[in-house]
C-alpha cells in the first residue's frame, strides 16, 4: 500500500489551506459571535473545487474519499463548526442525492449543491429516535399527487441555513420494522415547516436546528430512493459520513494538540517550560502517537471505499478512535491553558466542546461498539448475539 499523499492532492491542500487563513481565519471571531456562517462561504469553497465534487465534462463527480477526508480534517484543526456544516452539504445532504436519487432528482439537485447555490441537510433524529433509528414517529401519509407529512425533527445541523432537508417518516405504519420507513425531499419553504434555531455550545458557528411539519405536502416526485426503505437508506448514508466526520474530529484533535503544544512550548512554571517536566511531554508523545494511529486507520478506510471495499467496520472504527482521541486531547490542551481556557473567546475553548459534539453525530460511541462488534463477528465466521 502507498502512503505517499498524491502530490495533486498535496497541492489542492496547500491552497486550501491559504484560502482558510484568507477567507476564514480573519472572519471567524465575527461568525462564532453571531453564530452563522454567511452562504457565500459555501459557493466559495465550491469555485475552488473543495465542496466535495470536481466538474468533470459538464457534471458532477464526487471527489475520492482520501481527498474529503484530508480537506476536513485541515478545516477541523481550524474550526470544527464550520466544518460539520460544510460536512452535512457534501456528506449527509448531497451525498444522500447521488445514493439514492433518481435520474431527474441528481440532475436538478447535484450541480446546484457542488456549485453551493442550494444547502442541504438530514432531518432524522427525533424526541424518541436517535441512535434507535426505527422509533421514528413522524408520520407520511400517501394523498393524491403526493405526501403529506407531520412531526418533529429535533436536532437537524444546517437546519436553518439549508433550502432543502432529507426527511425520514414513517409511511407503512402497518409493515415490518424495517419497511416502514420512507425518505423525503422537502423543500423547507413549504407551508407547514417552522425551524427554530436551538442555543448549543458546540460546534459554533454552525446552527443547530428544530425542525416542525405540520401537514406538509410532498409531490410524489420528492420521494428519495424507495418507498419503505428509509431506514436502510439513512443507515446506509451515516455509513459514508463516518468517514469524514473521522476526519473532522481527527482534526480537532490536531488544532488542539498544536496549540497545547506550542503554549507548552512557551510557558515557564517552576523555572521551566511546562513541556520540559516529563510528565508533559510523556502526555504529548502519548497523544501523538495517539494521532498517527487514528490517522493510519482513517487512511487505510478511505482507501477501501475509494476501492469500492466494505469500508463499514473502518468507518465505525475510525469514528470510535477519533472521538476518544479528540476527548483525550481537548481536555489535555485546555488544561494546559489554565483558567484562559474556559473563556469562550479563547482559541482552545471550542475543541474539547466540539469532541463532544463529535461523539454524537453519525453515531454515539456505544453505537461504534454495537457496529464494530457485529462486523467483527461477521470477519471471524461468527453470529453476534442478539
Ligand atoms: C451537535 C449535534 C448535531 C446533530 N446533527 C444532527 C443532524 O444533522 N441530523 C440528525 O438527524 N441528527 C443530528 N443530531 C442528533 C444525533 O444524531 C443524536 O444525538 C445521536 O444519534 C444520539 O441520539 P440521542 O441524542 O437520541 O441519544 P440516545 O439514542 O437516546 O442515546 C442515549 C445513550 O444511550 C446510549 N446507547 C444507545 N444505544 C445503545 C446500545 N445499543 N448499547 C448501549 N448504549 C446505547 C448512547 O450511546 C447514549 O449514551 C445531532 C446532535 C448533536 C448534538
Amino acid at each position: 500500500m502507498d502512503f505517499r499523499v498524491p502530490a495533486e492532492f498535496a497541492k489542492n491542500l496547500e491552497e486550501y489551506s491559504r484560502f482558510l487563513s484568507q477567507r476564514l481565519t480573519p472572519l471567524m471571531a465575527g461568525w462564532y459571535a453571531e453564530r452563522v456562517i454567511p452562504r457565500d462561504f459555501f459557493a466559495e469553497l465550491a469555485a475552488r473545487g473543495w465542496l466535495g465534487f470536481d466538474a468533470v465534462d459538464g457534471g458532477f463527480r464526487e471527489q475520492p474519499a482520501l481527498q474529503q477526508a484530508m480537506l476536513l480534517e485541515h478545516l477541523g484543526t481550524i474550526s470544527p463548526g464550520v466544518g460539520v456544516s460544510v460536512l452535512v452539504q457534501i456528506s449527509l445532504g448531497a451525498k444522500g442525492v447521488v445514493l439514492f436519487g433518481n435520474e431527474e432528482q441528481k440532475s436538478s439537485l447535484i450541480p446546484r449543491a457542488a456549485r453551493g447555490e442550494i444547502l442541504l441537510c438530514l432531518g432524522n433524529s427525533e424526541p424518541l429516535a436517535g441512535s434507535d433509528v426505527a422509533r421514528l414517529a413522524s408520520r407520511a401519509e400517501k394523498v393524491a399527487g403526493g405526501w403529506v407529512l407531520n412531526g418533529t425533527k429535533s436536532y437537524v445541523t444546517n437546519g436553518y441555513i439549508s433550502d432543502m432537508a432529507l426527511i425520514t417518516a414513517v409511511s407503512h405504519p402497518d409493515a415490518p420494522q424495517n419497511s416502514r420507513i420512507s425518505m423525503f425531499l422537502v423543500d423547507l419553504s413549504s407551508e407547514g415547516v417552522t425551524r427554530s434555531k436551538l442555543h448549543k455550545e458546540v460546534w459554533i458557528p454552525s446552527d443547530l436546528t428544530r425542525i416542525q411539519m405540520k401537514n406538509v405536502f410532498v409531490p410524489d416526485g420528492k420521494l428519495l430512493g424507495s418507498p419503505g426503505r428509509g431506514l436502510q437508506q439513512v443507515l446506509e448514508i451515516f455509513s459514508n459520513s463516518r468517514i469524514t466526520i473521522s476526519a473532522l474530529t481527527l482534526g480537532t484533535a490536531e488544532g488542539a494538540f498544536r496549540l497545547g503544544l506550542d503554549h507548552a512550548a512557551k510557558r515557564h512554571v517552576f523555572g521551566k517550560r511546562v513541556i520540559d517536566f516529563q510528565a508533559k511531554s510523556f502526555e504529548a508523545a502519548e497523544l501523538f502517537s495517539r494521532i498517527e494511529a487514528a490517522r493510519a486507520v482513517l487512511w487505510k478506510t478511505c482507501w477501501e471505499k475509494d476501492e469500492g471495499l466494505d469500508f463499514r467496520l473502518g468507518a465505525s472504527v475510525s469514528k470510535y478512535l477519533a472521538v476518544d482521541l479528540a476527548r483525550a486531547v481537548g481536555a489535555w490542551a485546555a488544561d494546559l491553558f489554565g483558567a484562559a481556557s474556559v473563556v469562550f473567546e479563547h482559541p482552545v475553548h471550542k475543541f474539547p466542546m466540539d469532541a463532544w459534539a463529535s461523539s454524537l453525530g453519525e453515531g454515539t460511541q456505544d453505537v461504534q461498539k454495537l457496529i464494530i462488534y457485529r462486523e467483527m463477528m461477521k470477519r471471524h465466521g461468527l453470529h453476534p448475539a442478539g
